[in-house]
């Protein structure tokens, strides 16, 4: 979570709405960053967006504008009041008063229309929420986020670098990254103290590597990364042994963050063929 910066004079609040950390809320006032966010997103008419965490509105006014259909899902209740009187009357905006957590984003699509996801994502929740996200997947086209720079940089790793773990594997799974642009802490009140960046997921049509079991292939990824800086055959103790990773073409001497999602997959894949086969991949 950024921490924020006290000195930033940024912290007056808009339309007398004083800005809550517990609600990760950092609003954007920088009108051409806003500009570029939306430019990036390109709504157009016929589609339709969801919005999460609204706050005051900074995305939402050029999002409507678009006559793009707009759902937004706001936990704040505060902030409903801002949001109903200067969006309530169009016809193309639907307000939800929900945590973005637990909604069920797969009730939105009662068209065929697959959904765009968007936000300013309050960043104490951002990792969990691209998760749930995650799971609807089939129903969303893309999603465009603000984030942390740092988690940014996770999302978009390649292997053999620090940033490479468990959010790496499991949301490249799913999605096709990009690094959009850095924002600056200016760009928001109040300013975090970090910086913070767009980036673009966009799920694949096909997944380039299918798991048999992605439950499985989600345990054999935070297991191996419990203890990123040892080598495999020692993180992987408790699933398989030294010969069975050596039988699927893995380096054991490998660190969790040299192996490349498919090769995540295939070991994921064999523990699943071993598990169902009845066979023992623990002893040497
Ligand atoms: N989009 C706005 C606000 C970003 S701040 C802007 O760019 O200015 C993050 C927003 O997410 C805040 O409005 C906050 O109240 C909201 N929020 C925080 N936790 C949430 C949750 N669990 N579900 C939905 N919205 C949440």
């Amino acid at each position: 979570m950024p921490k924020y910066d006290k000195s930033a004079k940024s912290d007056k609040p808009l339309y007398g709405h004083q800005a809550k950390k517990r609600f990760g809320q950092n609003f954007l006032s920088d009108d051409s960053i806003i500009a570029n966010i939306v430019a990036s997103i390109r709504p157009k008419a016929n589609q339709h967006l969801v919005e999460i965490g609204p706050g005051q509105g900074a995305i939402t006014a050029s999002i409507i504008a678009s006559g793009a259909r707009l759902d937004v899902v706001e936990l704040d209740n505060d902030l409903l009041p801002i949001l109903k009187l200067h969006f309530g009357l169009k016809e193309n905006f639907t307000l939800h008063h929900a945590d973005a957590l637990r909604f069920d984003y797969n009730a939105l699509v009662d068209d065929e229309q697959p959904l765009r996801v968007v936000g300013n994502l309050p960043y104490n929740i951002s990792t969990p929420l691209i998760f749930h996200l995650l799971e609807h997947c089939n129903n969303i086209t893309d999603m465009h986020f603000m984030l942390q720079l740092e988690v940014v940089k996770r999302l978009a790793a390649q292997p053999d670098c620090k940033a490479y773990g468990r959010l790496t594997v499991m949301t490249q799974y799913y999605c096709d990254i990009e690094q959009l642009f850095i924002v600056p802490p200016t760009a928001f009140r109040p300013a975090p103290k970090v910086d913070s960046a767009i980036v673009r997921l966009v799920p694949h049509k096909q997944l380039p590597h299918v798991a048999k079991d992605v439950n499985l292939l989600e345990h054999v990824v935070s297991i191996a990364f419990q203890q990123r800086r040892k080598t495999l055959r020692n993180t992987l103790k408790k699933l398989c042994c030294e010969a069975f990773i050596v039988e699927n073409g893995i380096n054991p001497a490998a660190r969790p963050e040299n192996l490349t999602l498919a090769e995540y997959v295939t070991l994921a894949n064999a523990i699943y063929d071993a598990k169902q086969q009845g066979r023992d991949i623990t002893a040497p």
